[in-house]
């Protein structure tokens, strides 16, 4: 099966190939030529999926998923949640983003926090969501250059490396993202 991936972030499509049975061919935006930015103006998770995939399925008629993730920390009433990519200004800076965030929680005991993954499917006009959540705490400090994002300040629950210090694989299996994935390939195998 054909489907397209509404994403132009590298990291993401090569996470995502690795999980992905090999019977299913994904396509990348690029490789169906869609070049523009993808509105995004929802406030939760769930409409941001829905309106890429819907953006993708109306304008190119073909079969397709989205995903949007968000950092989702207790002692910040779930911020940045939704807003994380741009949490510290529009550039979407990661190492900006993790000091705005080391900061709000700098003298806060409670560092608990999760990664979750929304992704929504269209096949042939019908929509499907699967959620996908890894609990963890956020560091007092940066570590590990693997990853992108808020990796380096992330640790899941029982382990005690952050993402950015895990490799690839181990990463995969347990985070928000794979997790998401896991659900939508099970999913695509019934069909
Ligand atoms: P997106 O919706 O997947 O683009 O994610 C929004 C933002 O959440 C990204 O810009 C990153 O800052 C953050 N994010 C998403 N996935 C991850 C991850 O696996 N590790 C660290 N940060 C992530």
């Amino acid at each position: 099966m054909k489907l397209v991936f509404a994403t132009n972030n590298l990291n993401k499509l090569e996470e995502i190939k690795k999980i992905l049975d090999k019977s299913i061919i994904l396509k990348s935006l690029s490789d169906i030529n869609c070049h523009e930015e993808i509105p995004e103006t929802g406030n939760t998770l769930e409409i941001n999926a829905f309106q890429k995939s819907k953006y993708i399925f109306d304008k190119y008629k073909l079969n397709c998923f989205a995903d949007d993730t968000g950092l989702e920390i207790d002692a910040l009433n779930g911020e940045p949640g939704v807003y994380s990519a741009r949490y510290a200004g529009e550039e979407k800076d990661a190492s900006k983003n993790m000091k705005k965030v080391l900061k709000k929680l700098n003298g806060i005991d409670n560092r608990k926090a999760r990664f979750r993954t929304v992704i929504s499917l269209i096949l042939d006009g019908k929509e499907f969501q699967f959620e996908g959540i890894v609990n963890g705490k956020i560091e007092l400090k940066a570590s590990g250059v693997k990853g992108f994002g808020y990796d380096p300040i992330f640790t899941p629950d029982g382990f005690n490396q952050t993402f950015a210090e895990m490799d690839l694989a181990t990463k995969n299996k347990i985070s928000h993202r794979g997790k998401a994935v896991q659900k939508l390939v099970e999913f695509i195998n019934k069909l």
